[in-house]
């Protein structure tokens, strides 16, 4: 019986938790970049540390374990002192209204705010780090308050220590459960966002990929409006094989890493550089004024031109590259042509002799 009524608290503290990592999950904030999250959780623990202690374990009539504490701990470590502070607060004026006004519930409501206060700031200061030291510092602290403010109310010693034992054994177990659930749910979350990154960036040089480009490119289109100006740059890299032939695959490779860097640096923040393939990159264009288009891939032309290669061995090498420029409605009607013209284009400029910025015609 106990034993079920244990399971039910873990399980509640399990769904919780659960609950709130979906939340969070493809969110570009979580509650330690945004103050409204952060709140929103605390709050929500507060829901929960009252739920647990509707559904305390009754060991004995007048041995009760109440578990609702566990989410001060969880409070103070996930959502540090600010957050902290709401869940106690939420918890002491539930304890409060409980069992209005009698002094057992002043006491416990009093422990629950020292308990908060005590968690925020281990937390912030003893072990700003996320871990099973912090997570235990603040439980042991969360215990002893606990049972300090039990024992000092009991006057039958024997049965005060019983209850402490009881009660911190079990607090320490259900603790120890949801650390090690909410450890695992922070590993993956780390290995979920890597994998979501590099599934969109290009891993050689941290442009976007072709993935990335498409969707981007989509969104581009699905918002199109009549004063949309959409310019589109495909660069290609000349004679980039001659690179790998003679230098070997490494400096090629590195060759792709600089030229990453000469775009982004480039180019404008807005416009959204990409790695299309192999040694073609692409630059689209939304809030470029229309006669500044040719400015940017022409800076870029003479960028690549003038910079020196530095390769693994230490040669330094030069290169070009032959952009196509398209843009819509200017040179091209159909918004959803706008890659294949560009890229003609840029084919255009290699026939007609490379290192060049070639227009696609109207
Ligand atoms: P052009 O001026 O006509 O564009 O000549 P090019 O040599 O640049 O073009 P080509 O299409 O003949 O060769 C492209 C080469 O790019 C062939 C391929 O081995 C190389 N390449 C593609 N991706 C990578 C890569 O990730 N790393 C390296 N090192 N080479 C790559
Ligand atoms: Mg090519
Ligand atoms: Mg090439």
């Amino acid at each position: 019986m106990i034993g079920n009524q244990l399971l039910l608290n873990i399980c509640i503290m399990i769904a919780f938790i659960s609950i709130g990592n979906q939340i969070l999950t493809n969110r570009e904030k979580s509650y330690d970049t945004s103050w409204r999250l952060c709140i929103a959780f605390s709050l929500m623990a507060g829901i929960v540390g009252i739920i647990l202690s509707l559904n305390r374990v009754y060991v004995a009539p007048d041995m009760v374990l109440d578990f609702k504490n566990a989410v001060i701990v969880l409070a103070a470590a996930l959502f540090g002192f600010a957050g902290v502070l709401v869940t106690g607060a939420m918890l002491a004026v539930y304890v409060l209204l409980y069992d209005a006004g009698s002094t057992a519930s002043v006491v416990e409501a009093l422990a629950v705010v020292i308990m908060a206060i005590g968690g925020g700031l281990i937390a912030k200061y003893a072990w700003p780090e996320w871990g099973w030291r912090q997570w235990f510092t603040i439980l042991l602290w969360s215990v002893a308050v606990s049972v300090i403010a039990v024992v000092i109310r009991i006057t039958d010693v024997e049965a005060a220590l019983q209850w402490a034992a009881l009660y911190g054994v079990s607090f320490i177990a259900i603790s120890a459960v949801i650390y090690v659930y909410v450890n695992y749910l922070k590993v993956l979350s780390v290995y979920y966002r890597s994998y979501k990154e590099n599934s969109l960036i290009d891993y050689r040089t941290g442009l976007n990929n072709i993935r990335q480009f498409e969707e981007k490119f989509g969104r581009i289109v699905q918002n199109l409006t009549d004063q949309s100006l959409i310019a589109m740059l495909f660069i290609d890299i000349d004679f980039f094989k001659k690179i790998n032939d003679r230098y070997g695959h490494k400096n090629g490779d590195k060759v792709l890493e600089d030229l990453g860097k000469i775009l982004i640096s480039s180019c404008n923040h807005m416009d959204i550089v990409s790695r299309n393939g192999g040694e073609e990159f692409s630059v689209l264009m939304t809030d470029c004024p229309r006669e500044k288009i040719l400015d940017v891939a022409e800076r870029i032309r003479k960028a690549v031109q003038d910079y020196k290669f530095i390769l693994l061995g230490g040669d330094i090498v030069h290169m070009t590259v032959s952009i196509g420029v398209a843009v819509y409605p200017d040179t091209v009607k159909d918004i959803q042509r706008l890659v294949e013209i560009a890229d003609k284009a840029m084919y255009e400029a290699k026939r007609s002799g490379r290192n060049k910025v070639v227009v696609a015609k109207p």
